[in-house]
Formats: C-alpha cells, structure tokens, sequence
C-alpha cells in the first residue's frame, strides 16, 4: 500500500525570497463498486449539560430506514428529556450510538446499532445494542425463527448455553439463563453472514449489569438454516496512481478551513466547490463513516486537501480509558490509510475536549481553531458566512462541519469573499508549513 508522501523542498533553499511548497501526492484511487448504504447520518450536539454524537447508517429501503430512524429519535428524545436539565458541574451526560453494517449478499442486510449513555446519574455507563437483520427479498424484519429450522432449535438453545457458560462463567445469573434461554425465547439482537450466527444479550439481561454486551458466534455447520445463503461474492479491484502537484506561495495571508463529523453526502459537493475555487482543507473524519463514503475520501486526497483523525465513532475522547481511546485512534488512522493511502498526522479531540491526561496520550498532533462559524448550531447561511469571514487573519483556522447543507451553501459565500481579501486555502499541515517557514527566514 502507497502513502502520500508530502515533498518539501531542502531547507537551505529556504533563504531566498520566494518559496514554494511542492507537495506530491501519491494516491491508490480504487473502482470497486460494492453495494453500500446510501449513507450516514450523524447528530452531533454539544449544550450545556449534554454531550450527544450519534451515526447511523441509512439505507435505500425505506421500512429498513424508517424502523432504524424512529428508534433513533426515541433514543434521542428520551436522552434528552432524562439529561438536558441535568446539571452536574462537573461533567457532562454523553450519548454515543454507533453502529455496524454488514451486506450478506443481495438479499440479507445486517445492522446494529450500539447505545452509550454515560452520565453522573448512572452507577455505571448504560451500554446496549439493537439488531436488525432485513430480507430485501420479502421486504421484512428476519426472526430468530425465520433462520432456524423448528428441529434443530433444541439443538441452537443447548450449543448456545454452553457456550455462554464457556465464555461468561464468570459473569452470567444461572437463574437467569435458566429462566431465558429456551426454546421459547424469542432471541431477538442476532446477525448472521455466511459462516456464523451471533447472538448478542444486552447486560442486565442474563449477566450483571456491570459486564459488557455479551457476544456468541455459532458456526453455521452446525445448524440447517432455512434460508438460502449464497456465497460471497469476490470484488475485484483495480488500483491506479493520482499525482497532482500544488504550489503555494508562503507570503501570502493564508487560512486554513476545517470539517468535522464527515464524510456525509454533503461532503461531495465541499469536494468540488474547494476544487473549482483551487482550494484546499482539512477534513476530521470519523472512522465508522468512512468506509461507505470510500469514493468520496480518494477524492479528497486526489484533491489535494488533508485528512485528519476525529475519533472512531465520537465518543468523548476525555472520558476512555487508555485502551478504547487507543482502538478509537488506531481503528479510524487504519480505515483512512487502507481506503485512501493517506496516514493522518493530525487529530481533533470530539468536541474539542481535551485534558492534560489526554494530551499525553495521543502521539498525533493536536489541532483546535481560531474561527468558529457555530454552523452546527446557526441555521442561517449568512450568519455561518459572516462568522468566518468577518474577523478572519492570517494562519487562521476556521471550524466548520460537511454534514450540514447550510454548511455547503455558506461555503460558496465564504471561498470568494476570503479570496478578495487576499486569503489563500491551504490544509492544516500547510499552514504550519508556512508558519514554521516564515519564523526560520525572519531569524536569517
Ligand atoms: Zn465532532
């Protein structure tokens, strides 16, 4: 796998009047087309007493879409009206809702989304899932039953209980298991592919409530499914190197403007407009988001902008222990290096949280803003628009989202009034770049 490799010029050249930054960009831009969702959609709000980072994916299938959509706002809602006038002075609630989404084949879709609440008012974080495994097919919702041939579901409940025995011992209510895992219980958050199927049991449901999601896969070889599952399909894909080349003239006043919370269907559209107007940014995505939006990324590097880290799926990064913070760092900087070939350098906190705790902990660099357009909160465009534009100086860096349509339309003001007074678009890197630059010729 290549990676972008930023060339600068010898820093003994650096002496003379002019300088031009030539950054060559070596970028692996792939033509798979696997079927995708249609997209994420992503709530990020920060308030006073609420911390809320939701993404979810949403589909073509409108029952599909619609089921998952209104158990998201119950979630939103009901998290709302528990925390919003929930004032603790010395943290605030936090809702997370991940989510993982998996094509069988044509016909089967598996997604889950995963629920994190964690607040002051809790002994201990709330942390659960739902499943939904679809049949595009028949157009519904599968049970347990449906997969599960009567006969063999004496056989499923006894390989079930003894793995659960097996993997969670040391955490599972005998009474409980007793009293839920028969032939009668409806096992409802399960996902199977072409080799397993999961069935998953919320905490509190059959183990204390202190442990995690409890998680066991069975081998499909050992159960007769009733449904037919066909066999993967093979991608092929084929690879070809983008290299363009940008010149930037270290004198002029330059800004740099940021996303962050994308990829969403927005961002395409941010994509063109930085390009017609031969600008560039720098984007903190999320990893989760990543994936589906694949061909958006390439064309982000191929564009000449910059990507940076803003955690895998939002969570407030202050508030992890140092192994889920590193899987949220590591997961997201993996995802954007094996889709686009560009290792990030930079990082965001979510919502521009940090601590000296976490300052320590992180090995990339910390990037915060100058200029906020608060375009997550204004919902008038020129509002956003005189926000960033108003007060904007030299090395600025502007903090903006690509997963509102204000956003984009803001934008189009934003480019052309900054460029009439003289700014120049330049990524994070760039910018420091310049910064660095101008201090080591000032000293000569
Ligand atoms: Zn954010």
């Amino acid at each position: 796998m290549l990676s972008i490799l930023p060339e600068y010029i010898d820093i003994g050249e650096k002496m003379k009047k002019y300088f031009f930054l030539i950054i060559c960009f070596f970028l692996i831009t792939g033509c798979s087309e696997q079927k995708k969702s249609e997209g994420i959609d992503t709530i990020i709000e920060e308030e006073k007493n609420i911390l809320i980072g939701i993404n979810y994916p949403v589909t073509t299938i409108s029952k599909l879409d619609q089921t998952i959509q209104k158990d998201v706002e119950e979630i939103y809602h009901d998290f709302k009206k528990e925390y919003e006038n929930f004032d603790d002075i010395e943290e605030q609630s936090e809702l997370n809702i991940d989510y993982t989404y998996e094509i069988v084949n044509d016909r089967y879709i598996n997604i889950t989304l995963h629920i994190f609440i964690n607040s002051s008012k809790l002994a201990n974080p709330n942390d659960y899932m739902k499943s939904y495994v679809f049949d595009q097919k028949q157009n519904r919702f599968l049970t347990i039953h449906d997969l599960i041939e009567e006969k063999d579901f004496t056989k499923f409940v006894g390989l079930l209980k003894t793995a659960l025995f097996q993997k969670y011992k040391d955490c599972i209510l005998l009474d409980e298991v007793k009293a839920t895992i028969t032939e009668q219980y409806d096992y409802p958050l399960f996902t199977f592919d072409h080799e397993t199927l999961t069935i998953y049991f919320n905490p509190a449901q059959i183990a204390a409530s202190y442990c995690d999601i409890l998680k066991i896969e069975i081998p499909l070889k050992e159960l007769q499914l009733k449904l037919p599952i066909e066999p993967e399909v093979q991608i092929d894909t084929t690879v070809k190197l983008f290299t363009p080349n940008k010149i930037i003239d270290p004198e002029r006043k330059v800004v740099a403007l940021t996303f962050d919370d994308g990829p969403s269907k927005y961002t395409n559209e941010i994509l063109e407009i930085l390009k017609e107007n031969d600008a560039s940014a720098t984007f903190f995505v999320i990893g989760n988001k990543v994936e589906i939006y694949k061909d958006t990324m390439q064309k982000m590097v191929s564009y000449g902008n910059e990507i940076g880290n803003h955690s895998y799926n939002h969570k407030w990064l202050t508030k992890l222990t140092e192994a889920d913070l590193k899987e949220q760092i590591e997961k997201t900087q993996e995802i954007i290096q094996s889709t686009t070939g560009f290792t990030p350098t930079l990082i965001r906190p979510t919502y521009g949280s940090i601590s000296q705790k976490l300052r320590k902990q992180l090995s990339l660099d910390i990037v915060m803003w100058t200029v906020d357009t608060s375009d997550w909160k204004y919902k008038s465009v020129d509002r956003i628009v005189k926000e960033a534009t108003e007060k904007t100086k030299d090395l600025d860096i502007i903090l903006m989202h690509d997963t509102h349509k204000r956003t984009v339309d803001a934008l189009k003001k934003i480019i052309p009034t900054l460029q009439k007074q003289g700014f120049e678009f330049v990524t994070v890197s760039e910018l420091k770049e310049i910064e660095q630059l101008r201090k080591y010729t000032k000293e000569f």
